[in-house]
């Protein structure tokens, strides 16, 4: 193999308790459909590693070279509230983990390589489709700069996948600094093993925060880590607008990054109670539980953690997650709209807002993006076209003038400042499905193409300006569900 990757395997070193050795099934005939490079650095690779004769075996697990310990993770969790004894990596193998060399220990994982001891009635495999979706919009999150595990690249075979039709078997390579779950702890918990819940909190102190090894309050660092990280990723993804689609707490990184892409989607029309999970009938991961859902979840690890924790210490740490949330939200909601100052009423003018643009129907990502070109002193501006309600849309903006002019920045700086923060590409659902649509078809130059606009969402990219704009009506209802 001619491929060197500087393997060293930390997970694969604890007991067999936290997984289960299993090499992946391979794909017949496989074939490259898409590399990204950005993410090939992360474990020492050079763009050309994709041309060599053996990267298409090694990623889609029909060749791996010796220092590869292959396995399947054990966990459990809480799926849509209820407690599932059982999970674990039914369709993912853990090749090992890459040392980059900054020092960085990447996980290498296969998804969609074939049966685990965890598959349980399932085929182990993942659809060309939802690695295209996972695949595009992990990279796009990272563009965003919203946490999240990343994406190498996807080997496409013509191998049968039977779901509502038939589909084609892909493997699509994560890479994260770590697939550790909240419910890889719930697993332990629940298991009566409190032993094994230390062992694991101890791997993740050692492997993540080293510093905090010799600290007697090591477990208490980890557990408020874990709040603010989480309170951090849901404030990004509330202020982007993004909806996971299936929060479960085995869905959940102990990291804080966004992990598990499924039937997620951003949102187009403002709408706070945008479900973007078709199989989600009663709305339990709509948009606007996502806060709230991450405090549940949080909760769930909570009592995972209690053979370390007291319970009060928990319950200390778990209050800090409103308060950092909206720290957080807000935050990044006054960046949106070009402030760099806190002032008392922000709130109200982003509530106000929220509420004129779902009342409108109006694309969140374009108003945000053309806000920046609003001067204090514009009497009209052609973004009110996005708005039927116009007094309603100018009395609000009257306010946010007022409140702009307070704001040292000049207009120009102002609107470059916004426009790094407000993205002109979102992976629009039907974007995502056209890229699919083509790759069917053997083409994959959507799929590059997308990649490269989505990982570079703040920059102008003025050729593929129609990207940007709202979905043609018959994409504004492809349904997602959680058959991936
Ligand atoms: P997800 O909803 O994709 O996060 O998956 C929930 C659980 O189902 C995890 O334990 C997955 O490994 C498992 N799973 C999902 N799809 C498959 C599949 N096609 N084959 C085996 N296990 C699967
Ligand atoms: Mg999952």
């Amino acid at each position: 193999m001619s491929i060197r990757i500087n393997f060293n395997n930390s997970f694969s070193r604890l007991p067999e308790l936290f997984y289960r050795r299993k090499s992946p099934q391979g794909l017949n005939k496989p074939q490259l459909i898409s590399f990204n490079a950005a993410a090939a650095a992360l474990i020492g690779l050079d763009a050309t590693a994709v041309d060599d004769k053996d990267f298409v075996d090694l990623f889609c697990g029909n060749g791996l070279p010796p220092e590869a310990d292959p396995l399947a993770m054990v966990y459990s969790g809480h799926q849509f509230g209820i407690y599932v004894s059982q999970l674990g990596d039914g369709r993912a193998i853990l090749l090992g983990e890459a040392v980059n060399a900054a020092g960085e220990k990447w996980d290498i994982q296969l998804k969609g390589a074939g049966f685990t001891p965890f598959s349980r009635m399932a085929d182990g495999r993942a659809v060309l489709r939802s690695c295209i979706r996972e695949y595009l919009c992990s990279e796009a999150m990272h563009g965003l700069g919203i946490p999240t595990t990343r994406a190498l690249c996807i080997i496409g075979s013509e191998d049968p996948v039977y779901r509502e039709e038939i589909e084609t078997a892909a493997v699509m390579t994560r890479l994260s600094p770590s697939h550790v779950r909240f419910g890889s702890f719930e697993y332990f918990y629940y298991t009566k093993q409190p032993d094994a819940v230390r062992q694991l909190a101890d791997y993740v102190i050692a492997q993540h925060f080293s510093v905090w090894q010799t600290r007697d309050d090591r477990y208490q660092k980890l557990f408020d880590q874990v709040v603010e990280r989480t309170a951090l990723m849901i404030a990004h993804w509330q202020a982007v607008g993004f909806s996971h689609g299936v929060m479960n707490t085995d869905n959940m990184s102990i990291l804080g990054l966004t992990l598990d892409y499924g039937p997620f989607g951003f949102m187009e029309e403002y709408d706070p109670g945008y479900v973007c999970n078709h199989s989600d009938v009663e709305g339990r991961y709509a948009f606007n539980r996502q806060p709230m859902i991450g405090l549940f979840n949080l909760n769930c690890l909570a009592h995972a953690f209690t053979p370390l924790l007291k319970v009060e210490q928990l319950k200390t740490s778990l209050q800090q997650y409103e308060p950092l949330y909206f720290q957080y939200y807000e935050g990044l909601m006054r960046k949106k709209l070009g402030f760099s100052t806190a002032m008392e009423d922000d709130d109200r003018l982003i509530a106000d807002l929220l509420e004129l643009l779902h009342a409108n129907r109006v694309d969140y990502s374009i108003f945000f993006r053309q806000l920046s070109g609003v001067a204090t002193a514009d009497k009209s501006h052609p973004i009110d076209e996005l708005f039927h309600d116009q007094e309603g849309f100018y009395q609000w903006l009257r306010r946010y003038q007022a409140r702009l002019s307070i704001e040292s920045l000049a207009q120009q700086e102002r609107a470059e400042s916004m426009n790094r923060v407000n993205p002109k590409y979102i992976l629009r659902n039907y974007l995502a499905h056209q890229a699919i649509e083509s790759a069917r078809r053997g083409n994959y130059e959507e799929i590059d193409r997308l990649l490269k606009i989505l990982t570079m969402p703040f920059d102008e990219h003025v050729e593929f300006n129609h990207y940007a704009e709202s979905s043609p009506s018959w994409g504004k209802d492809l349904q997602v569900s959680c058959s991936s």
